[in-house]
């Protein structure tokens, strides 16, 4: 299942990155969008939120949780490696 983070103070088992940047492309919150409105590519209840926790095969055969601005959750496994990749 996936949870949030946004701008509310909660608890998570997976927690947020503390450098609260997406974890694909590396941009920080302030400089991303959030979820909702126009656009949006998720189908679920995100609004407002910033980054959503994904689950991602990120080496073969090992999933590990991911979080992920409304750019980055879309993609598949290959894009978002390459798109990881690009901005290391
Ligand atoms: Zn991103």
């Amino acid at each position: 299942m996936w949870s949030r983070i946004s701008l509310e103070k909660t608890v998570h088992i997976n927690p947020p990155p503390r450098d609260e940047k997406c974890e694909c492309c590396g941009r920080h919150i302030k400089d991303l969008k959030p979820f909702g409105g126009r656009g949006d590519p998720v189908a679920g209840d995100f609004k407002g939120a910033i980054l959503v926790k994904t689950y991602r095969e990120t080496v073969p055969n090992q999933v590990s949780a991911s979080w992920e601005c409304r750019d980055c959750i879309v993609l598949n496994n290959a894009d978002y490696r390459r798109k990881k990749d690009d901005e290391e």
